[in-house]
Order: structure tokens, then sequence, then C-alpha cells
């Protein structure tokens, strides 16, 4: 694969995934910051559900080595700035075990018809620490777009039919729980 289009930051100083608009017409981001640059990394929800997903099973599935090994990162150009931006179609964690570094990879969905070195990918790396603020901080995101159902308070999902515990799967906003036909 050629690299052209690779933009490593190393080992960022921070990172956040962020939510912009109203219910319903939300916009989803995770930035990365380090001393090589800066990335915005656009994407829809389910890509930003599935990346906090993907961290937490790392986060559950894999323990902290007694004596982490260094991290180092292949600095691609050092004479730039990194400064990028896209919407990303496809994304790809790594995890090392001995460093216990996260690492995300990010393509610029904009270059799918493009010859392959010119479409900008991303590379960011991060602690583990960081990585479960980004798991915790994306099922928060990702759950308060949706309305919590009125029975169960289990957050609903617009388009897809509810089974409430509490009314044995009927759909409450289709079988209020009246009085009775009086
Ligand atoms: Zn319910």
């Amino acid at each position: 694969m050629s690299e052209a289009g690779l933009h490593d930051l190393g080992f960022v100083s921070t990172v956040q995934c962020e939510t912009f608009g109203e219910p319903g017409n939300r916009t989803f981001n995770i930035t990365a910051k380090s001393n090589r640059g800066e990335a915005t990394v656009w994407m829809e929800k389910e890509q930003l559900y599935q990346v906090g997903l993907s961290l937490r099973q790392v986060i559950v599935t894999r323990e902290t080595p007694p004596d982490p090994a260094p991290f180092d990162s292949e600095q691609t150009n050092p004479n730039e700035y990194i400064y990028v931006e896209f919407k990303t179609g496809d994304m790809a964690l790594e995890h090392d075990p001995a460093a216990d570094v996260f690492t995300l990879s990010a393509q610029d969905m904009t270059g799918d018809d493009a010859p392959s070195d010119a479409i900008t990918h991303v590379r960011f790396s991060f602690s583990r620490e960081q990585a479960n603020e980004i798991s915790k901080r994306s099922a928060e995101i990702v759950a308060a777009g949706r309305k919590p159902c009125p029975l169960c308070t289990a957050p609903l999902t617009p388009g897809v039919s509810h089974f409430c515990v509490k009314v044995n799967g009927y759909n409450p906003t289709e079988n209020p729980m009246g009085r009775g036909a009086d």
C-alpha cells in the first residue's frame, strides 16, 4: 500500500469525540492533536458507536502489561504540520499489547474512487486512559440523541420497534397503557 497520503500524528496529547446539531440531524467527529499536527475525522453515529464499542472490547479483554514498552511511531513527513479534516468511510483500530497503546486509522471517504496514493489517511495513537474516555463519551453521545421509553426508560431508536419489558413487547407509543375503554 502506498503511504503518500498517510499522516501519522503519533501519540496524541488530546483526543475527544463531539457531536453538533439537533437530535435527528446531528453530526459526529473525533478530533486529535499532537505536536505533529491535528486531525478532525467526521463520521456517522454508527461509526462512532462502533469505535467506542471496539475500544471497550480491547479494554476489557486485554490487561495493561506490568512494564509497558515505549511506544514509537514513524513520522512520515517531519517537516509538515499535519492539518486534516475529512469525512471517513473506513476506520481501523489497532492495539499494541506491549505498549498498551491504541491506534485509530481513518481514510477519507471522498478518496474511494481516487488512485490509492491520492487517498488521505490519518493515524493517531493514544493511551488506555484516553481510550476509556472516548469509549464512555461516545456511548453517552450516541444515547443522548434518543428519547427514553416513558415506561422502562430504555433509549428508543427511531424506526426500530421497542420491545418494552414493562408491557410484554408492545410499543408504548402505539399502545398507551390507558385506563381501558370507558
Ligand atoms: Zn420500554
